[in-house]
Parts: structure tokens; sequence; C-alpha cells
């Protein structure tokens, strides 16, 4: 009797098998609607590096070690998880505040998060406070985006091709065009949840989501967080950033905000089909249409990537990026916009037909 079981369980499974087997053999389609969800994307950037040691201290202690362990444990913690990371730097390398924030666009990363740790004259003071890119700056946040700004001038790019942009002036940080504006939403988010883990788990006082300068902010195309996990000048503070354990402790709470932040965003690692989903809906921008047909390659679409085509009559419609997330393609129509189609809008993909959805 056990046998007999076995054997139509095994007949089962082998059956199940075959069939989808033969689904893939003969619909490709199908591989490529499965895996039309790409990974969760982020970059983490460790903070200074090389000649650049960070925050000075009296307790020799350095910024730019402290954040690197962080980050490292981060990442790993991110992608066992399943996400796609990539760091800025995994050594104790200099990099350009522009060489990070073209890191983090030339991934087409989804989040950015830069790790620091802070520093001041009176001992006392202690506390996290996260960084979002914002115009209401006030005194004391841009004191601190001057201090972390200044190292622009150590490599002296920024002048090259920057001129308008001077990095310690407020009118600079307020006069061009902000596009870490348009993610400001999702940044504040984000920053919220690493806010709250840090007092939760870690009982680390909770100066607050802070809007202020950040050039590194200031310069990446997507949800962007700058986090000053506590004080190096605090002996108690900086001890504990400086132990295993506050490393670890820190990476910990940023990882736990991030998979919070991709729930609230409505983000699904779960690949969705189309074809064998019919109530599945994949939602995409649409950024032009026209006769001529175009390759599809960044340079001919402003940069932008993902991109994809229909042909719809003697048209041809041009896609910018897929999500299931309307929440996420909304982020890309306003990235869309600010590069250069100014009349992108959303459409949504159901049982292989097109819709409009703005
Ligand atoms: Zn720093």
């Amino acid at each position: 009797m056990t046998k007999i079981c076995s054997k139509s369980t095994f007949f089962n499974h082998s059956l199940t098998g075959f069939l989808f087997l033969l689904i893939l053999l003969f619909f490709p389609g199908f591989i490529n609607d499965i895996y039309s969800q790409s990974p969760f994307k982020i970059v983490i950037d460790a903070g200074h590096g090389g000649k650049d040691p960070g925050r000075p201290n009296k307790s020799g202690i350095k910024e730019k070690d402290i954040v690197l362990k962080i980050a490292l444990d981060l990442g790993k913690k991110l992608e066992n998880s399943g996400n796609e990371v990539i760091y800025t730097r995994k050594k104790d390398v200099f990099l350009t505040l522009r060489q990070r924030a073209k890191i983090a666009n030339d991934f087409d990363a989804d989040l950015f998060i830069s790790i620091h740790c802070n520093a001041f004259h009176d001992s006392s003071v202690h506390g996290s406070e996260t960084f979002v890119y914002g115009l209401h700056v006030s005194d004391a946040n841009f004191n601190v985006a001057k201090k972390e700004n200044e190292i622009i001038f150590l490599d002296g790019h920024y002048s090259d091709d920057n001129e308008n942009y001077s990095p310690t002036s407020t009118e600079s940080l307020i006069g061009t065009t902000l596009m870490q504006e348009e993610y400001l939403d999702q940044s504040i988010l984000l920053a919220s949840f690493v806010q709250k883990n840090f007092t939760k788990d870690l009982k680390i006082r909770n100066r607050g989501v802070k809007q202020s300068g950040f050039w590194v902010l200031h310069n990446t195309y997507m949800p962007s967080i700058l986090i000053e996990a506590g004080f190096m000048t605090n002996p108690k503070e900086g001890a504990f950033l400086n132990s295993k354990k506050g490393q670890i402790g820190v990476s910990n709470s940023i990882y736990k905000a991030i998979e919070k932040y991709k729930k609230a965003i409505n983000y699904s690692k779960t690949p969705i089909a189309i074809s064998s989903n019919k109530e599945a809906v994949i939602y995409k921008v649409q950024i032009a249409a026209g006769k001529r047909r175009l390759e599809l390659k960044p340079y001919n679409f402003n940069g932008l990537k993902k991109l994809s085509r229909i042909k719809d009559g003697a048209l041809y419609k041009y896609f910018y990026s897929s999500s299931n997330s309307l929440d996420e393609i909304k982020m890309k129509k306003k990235y869309a916009r600010l590069n250069g189609y100014g009349n992108a809008y959303i459409v949504g993909f159901k049982n292989g037909e097109l819709f409009e959805v703005d």
C-alpha cells in the first residue's frame, strides 16, 4: 500500500515537472515575463576613506573605519535576503562625492544609503540623526552638511564642471534644480524608519529626521538618505560605535528599516508572470511614440535605461521602467519628466492589453 502511494506521488511530481518543462520550451516569453521584476537595488556608501579619515575626535577612532564595517555588514544582510547591493567602497580608499553619486546613478539603484558618524566639540552631545536632501536648511544642519561637503575641495574636481555649485554656500544649495525633491517623501519615510529602529533597538537618542544640503544626496537620482549613526566624540556612544556589537546593531537597525520601507512602497520581490496570470498588472512609463523604430539604447532616450517598445498600428510606443508597484512607477515618471520627457505618463498592461493610468 505504502509502495503504491509513493509511486503515484512520484508520478504526479514528474508529470508536473514535465508539464512545466513543456511550458518553458514552448513559451520562452514566459521566462522573460517571470523575471520582469528586477531585484531591489541598493547602493551602500561608507562615508570618507583613504586620505579622508572623516570627523576628527580625541579618542583616535576613525569615522572611515567604523562606517566601512557597518556598510559591509549591512550589505551582507541585504544580499542574503535577495537584494542587489553595490558598495561605493569596500576598502579603505578615497572616493570623491562625485564618484559616489555616479556609482549610484549608473547602477540605477532604488535606494542610496550613505553612512557616517558625527562629531562635536561638546562631548556630552549624543544621538543619531538621518538626513534627506532638502530646501529647508537650518543653520545647524547647514553646518553638518558643510563639514561633509568639504571633501569636494580635497580632490579639486568640483570646479571643473560644476561652476554654479559651491558646496559651502547656502544659495547654491537652494538655487539649482533639485532632483532629490522628487524623492523627498520616500527618503523621509525611510529615514524615519531608521531613526525609530535606532531608538527602539539600540536606545540611541533620536535627534530626528532632518533636511540638509549634502552634496552626495543632491546628485543621486533615487530616494537617498545620509545617516549620522551617533557621536564619536561622546565617550559612551563613541565606544559603542567602535565596538563590533555596536556596528552590527546599527547595521541591523538599518537593514530592518529598508525591509520595512520596501513593504511600505509595495515593492514586491515576487516576480510576476504576465502571460500566466491574467489578473497581474505591470506598470510602465510611456515616454514617446512615433513611426520610427529606435534602438532601445539609453543614448536614444536621454540616458534612460530599462526601456521597452511595442508596435501599435503604425506607431511604435516606447516605455521606461517596469514594475508591479504603482508607487514605484510614479517615481519613475517623475524621473522621466525631469529627463526631458515632460509629457510622460503611466500605462498599465493587463492580460497583454495596454491601458492608460493617468
Ligand atoms: Zn562623515
